[in-house]
């Protein structure tokens, strides 16, 4: 379970991107963030696993506070997709989803493995192994994002549009994959898009922010008042 308690996020500058964000995310359940450009989404997510502090409030992992938490311990339990991969270009495909377990201490050879097992779990040819990023489609490089992220298999996923870069035929795609492997997995993940069809299509319970950081709504896709 992720649960924001009054969450504040007061920049340097004086924008107030989240205010006063009261929420829980169920464990092995996705909840979708959606809301237009510049509602807090993104800093929302990124104050969960410490990228951005929080000024004021509590955001709870399961009994943990985040804020009490060394930031290394906690990121290990999260794994996190941004909207173009993030890959490392200069490494390969199967070196890009080993990322974590290496940081972690992983022998190489059971790093690999691990690699080409999820290669498969999320859809990519294992032919792909050697390749650099560069050599990938969007859609391909997506799928790598969320390889590497499940890599350490942490229990939380956090992810910011990731599949918002691609064509709409991938993206669905992508989506309905993601479903399918989040319903043997069942992940806690909250999920960040702009898109209310994604939204509604992807997301167990739909948090709806608006512009000034604060929730307008928080119902089931089917309870969504679409307006
Ligand atoms: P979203 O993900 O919903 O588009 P963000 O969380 O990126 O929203 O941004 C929320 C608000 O905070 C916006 O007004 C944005 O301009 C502002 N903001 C984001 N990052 C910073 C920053 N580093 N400094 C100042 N303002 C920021
Ligand atoms: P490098 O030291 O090679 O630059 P980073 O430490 O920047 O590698 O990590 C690369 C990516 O792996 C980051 O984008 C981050 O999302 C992810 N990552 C790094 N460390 C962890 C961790 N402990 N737990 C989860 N993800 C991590």
């Amino acid at each position: 379970m992720i649960k924001f308690e009054s969450v504040v996020k007061k920049y340097p500058d004086g924008t107030v991107a989240v205010n006063g964000l009261d929420l829980v995310a169920p464990s092995g359940k996705i909840t979708v963030f959606v809301g237009p450009s510049g509602c807090g989404k993104t800093t929302s997510l990124r104050m969960i696993n410490r990228m951005i502090q929080p000024t004021s409030g509590t955001i709870w992992l399961d009994d943990q506070d985040t804020g009490k938490v060394d930031e290394s311990t906690l990121r290990r339990g999260i794994g996190y997709v941004i909207q173009h991969a993030g890959l490392f270009p200069h490494r390969t495909i199967v070196d890009n989803i080993a990322t974590v377990p290496l940081l972690l201490g992983w022998d190489k050879k059971r790093a690999r493995a691990r690699s080409l097992e999820l290669m498969e779990r999320v859809g990519l040819d294992t032919a792909f192994a050697k390749r650099y990023p560069a050599q990938l489609s969007g859609g391909q490089q997506q799928r790598v994002g969320v390889a590497r992220a499940l890599a350490a298999d942490p229990p939380v996923m956090l992810m910011d549009e990731p599949f918002s870069a691609v064509d709409p035929v991938v993206r669905a795609e992508l989506q309905d994959e993601f479903l399918r492997l989040q319903s043997e997995l069942g992940k806690t993940i909250i999920f960040v898009t702009h898109d209310i069809d994604e939204a509604v299509k992807l997301g167990d319970q739909v948090a709806v922010l608006k512009v000034g950081g604060t929730l307008a709504q928080l119902a089931s896709p089917g309870e969504l008042l679409t307006d």
